[in-house]
């Protein structure tokens, strides 16, 4: 770094260097209504952190009794820009979507929609199911190579599982030392569910290059130095090659990961985009009927978009900045 770079960094830092990203940050969740009838914890996006890596939406449900309820029960609704993942520790939920995708979606199976340039989708309790409903939902922001591309579905009845110490590690998407999930992507990611049956102490080994996040499902851990319990999620920054966790006893954790994400991008609704013109274009399509198709086999009606803010979207980068 020249001493010019040096001085204008201190007197105005932030804004001509880099930014550095934290160490390490706890981002407290909180409640969003999903549907009619259920409640989910958002996890991200977060006012102090909107992505780790590409993740840039994570809902935590459950674990919610749900007998006598309908439990999810969410219509027809687009998608642009992004990758939904659907991971459940208990209950079945039913995807269908606008390219004639019908699949039910069980425990230790992922469910992953690429929307591209668009696709439509609902996801639905069956009437007869398991008393208990516990999951994420998480979503990965397409890069720009990738997000006009042709919408696709995949199923993965089976995940690629690992004992690590006293953890047992399932990768459900990228990488976790020799194991690779199937499921495809488009950026550097990690999304991992380590759990464990009774108390343990370790160090997961993780890509320096990576950003991390840490959320836990069900009992409580330490993680790098941090108490964690379920509603949380812990930010960990990039240069780190193991991350800490120690567990009282029983546990389930959910290790999200990625190259941090460079592209500004404007997330409205259900929409990712990079621009307040993509955006109203997407909800105008989705509003007349246009680019994202029906949903084959759902009876229920479209979810219609809220009307658009009074003010401009503006892109944002990770650090929630404006260019
Ligand atoms: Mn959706």
């Amino acid at each position: 770094m020249d001493a010019e770079r040096f001085l204008d960094q201190a007197v105005y830092p932030g804004t001509l260097a880099e930014i550095a990203e934290p160490d390490n940050l706890l981002l407290p969740g909180h409640d969003v209504p999903l549907g009619r009838f259920t409640v989910v914890r958002r996890l991200l996006p977060h006012r102090q952190r909107r992505m780790i890596g590409a993740w840039c939406f994570v809902d935590h449900f459950g674990p919610d009794d749900v007998t006598g309820r309908p439990g999810m029960q969410v219509p027809p609704h687009p998608h642009t820009g992004l990758q939904t993942v659907t991971w459940l520790v208990d209950g079945v939920i039913e995807h269908r979507d606008s390219l004639g995708s019908y699949q039910t979606i069980e425990p230790g199976q992922l469910n992953l929609m690429t929307s591209g340039h668009g696709i439509a989708h609902s996801e639905y309790t069956p009437t007869e199911h398991p008393a208990m409903m516990h999951g994420l939902q998480l979503w990965a922001a397409l890069p720009e190579d990738a997000r006009h591309d042709q919408a696709r579905f995949e199923h993965h009845a089976t995940m690629p599982l690992r004992r690590l110490d006293k953890a047992t590690v399932t990768v459900i998407v990228g990488q976790f030392g020799p194991d690779r999930s199937p499921a495809r992507v488009h950026s550097p990611l990690l999304g991992a569910e380590v759990r464990y049956a009774d108390a343990a102490e370790h160090r997961l080994p993780v890509d320096p290059g990576f950003e991390h996040g840490v959320l836990i499902m069900s009992g409580a851990a330490t993680v790098a130095g941090t108490d964690l319990a379920p509603g949380s999620l812990l930010y960990l920054g990039p240069g780190r090659g193991e991350i800490p966790v120690a567990v009282p006893g029983p546990a389930r954790l959910f290790l999200l990961g990625g190259a941090p994400f460079d592209e500004p991008l404007v997330m409205w609704w259900n929409f990712v985009g990079r621009s307040h013109e993509e955006i109203v274009a997407a909800r105008e399509d989705w509003m007349s009927g246009r680019r994202f198709g029906a949903v084959t086999g759902c009876t229920a009606g479209p979810l219609p978009a809220p009307a658009m803010p009074t003010v401009r979207l503006k892109a944002r980068d990770r650090h929630g900045d404006t260019r």
